[in-house]
């Protein structure tokens, strides 16, 4: 007689569910969830025992394996970071911390039904960014505004509605990829537009546009080379003088400003989004979550001309908002209306370097480990990319290597991501809040021992 075949041995799934630890998984994860975690595990045993490198265990043993699964199963794929780069707008880290006013609206607004697209004094239907718009006009100081999904879909909105069909005019110095391939020739195509460039890498004259209009020309393009800079022998047309030459015309200006600013910044040569305007764009588009540190948006602001036609465009239904983010988009505005500082991204940019040095030497004391030093961080966020801040941080010299403890600080609970710089891991305080302290020395000492 051949031995008994070992699959006949493993406990069936009616068999481990009236285990005693298999009632108690139930009671904390609910049955479904033990249940399809047995079936996974027996199915793993199964092959592992079919290719000989398993074995039959009991049933004690498999429901531990089932404990560890429902549990891996549990943890979110999205999940809180702790943001010790010191780049304050990380667009791969989610770029903004919302303020305490924006998350309390999100989750009013998603508990229950809301007056989205309801106007509650006729009783009839309504527009969804009704209240939005009077408050980002107010904001940003434009005539006409308009938000949506994202920056890359204002662009891609405003060029469709705008110059659909015809051409845009734009610089080739501007020909510029964002990020993620999102590149601005593509999206002009996918606009349905096509692109004439004009001058050269470095530069380009008033002369370039004005002898590429045609017949055909709707717009003249104006982007921010957002992580890009062209430096030495250079010259760009400005706002304003394009504005001259498409009045001649009858064109329109669209200038993609990426983060944009809402108020003059000291450090800054960028045009607040009231200044591009008033130098003459029609119609200026950025990412709200760039300029506001508020969710994830695209913002639209201009002349009511220029604005209008993007609101019966079919594109903008496949653009538009969804409930949670106008609620946290609308608390952020009214937040820069009445109280800047209470926003999460505006205080971090404006701390003093006593404010970082304290928490640096608090981070110290909890850690008993790293020295503490200056530091440059950076504002992020496109635009503004290398706008650099003074800052302090805890610089960890370690004997195991800068890359081996940024890998293991990534895989923590909380997940920790640092900054490395000359072969040293740094733990940048501008972008570490104080109620994060705790964790994040909790997460370090776990790595470091
Ligand atoms: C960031 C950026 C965009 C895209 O904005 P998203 O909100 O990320 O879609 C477009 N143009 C410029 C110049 C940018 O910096």
């Amino acid at each position: 007689m051949h031995a008994e075949n070992p699959l006949r041995k493993l406990p069936s799934v009616q068999h481990l569910l009236e285990l005693a630890p298999a009632a108690e998984m139930c009671v904390k994860h609910g049955r479904a969830a033990v249940t399809s975690a047995i079936r996974v595990v027996l199915g793993e045993l199964r092959s592992e025992i079919a290719r000989g490198a398993g074995r039959v265990v009991d049933g004690a043993a498999i429901l531990e394996r089932c404990d560890k699964l429902v549990a891996a199963r549990r943890r979110p794929g999205l999940r809180r970071v702790i943001n010790a780069t010191g780049i304050v707008l990380h667009t791969n880290l989610g770029r903004a911390p919302l303020a305490a006013e924006a998350i309390a609206a999100m989750a009013d607004i998603a508990a229950g039904y809301s007056n989205l697209e309801f106007d509650l004094a006729s009783g009839k239907r309504g527009s969804r960014t009704a209240a939005l718009e009077p408050l980002l006009r107010e904001v940003a100081g434009a005539e006409a505004a308009l938000a949506v999904n994202n920056g890359a879909a204002a662009i891609l909105l405003a060029l469709s509605a705008l110059a659909g069909g015809g051409e845009v005019i734009v610089s080739r110095g501007e020909l510029v990829e964002i990020g993620g391939g999102f590149r601005i020739p593509d999206v002009i195509m996918q606009g349905g537009a096509r692109l004439v460039e004009v001058g050269s890498t470095n530069k380009t004259r008033l002369a370039d546009y004005r002898e590429a209009i045609g017949p055909e020309t709707r717009v003249l393009l104006k982007v921010h080379q957002s992580n890009f800079r062209t430096v030495g022998f250079t010259a760009e047309t400005g706002i304003g003088e394009l504005a001259g030459l498409a009045r001649e015309h009858g064109l329109l200006v669209v200038a993609d400003l990426g983060s944009g600013l809402l108020r003059p910044s000291p450090g800054s040569l960028e045009p607040t989004l009231a200044e591009a305007l008033g130098a003459g764009a029609d119609l200026v588009t950025c990412s709200g979550d760039k300029l506001l540190g508020g969710p994830q948006a695209g913002l639209i602001l201009g002349r009511k001309a220029a604005v209008d036609p993007l609101r019966s465009h079919p594109l903008l239904r496949a653009v538009r908002l969804d409930k949670m983010t106008l609620a946290a988009l609308e608390a952020t505005l009214m937040l820069h209306r009445d109280q800047p500082d209470r926003v999460p991204v505006t205080r971090m940019l404006a701390q003093g370097e006593a404010e970082l040095q304290a928490r640096a030497e608090r981070l110290q004391s909890l850690l008993g480990y790293g020295n503490l030093i200056a530091s440059e961080a950076y504002a992020g966020g496109g635009a503004l990319p290398e706008e650099r801040i003074a800052s302090r941080a805890l610089a960890l010299d370690l004997p195991m290597g800068a890359d081996a403890v940024a890998a293991k600080l990534r895989e923590g609970a909380p997940a920790v991501v640092g900054r490395i710089a000359d072969g040293q891991l740094l733990i940048d305080m501008l972008t570490v809040s104080d109620a994060e302290l705790p964790a994040l020395a909790k997460a370090l000492k776990a790595v470091l021992g």
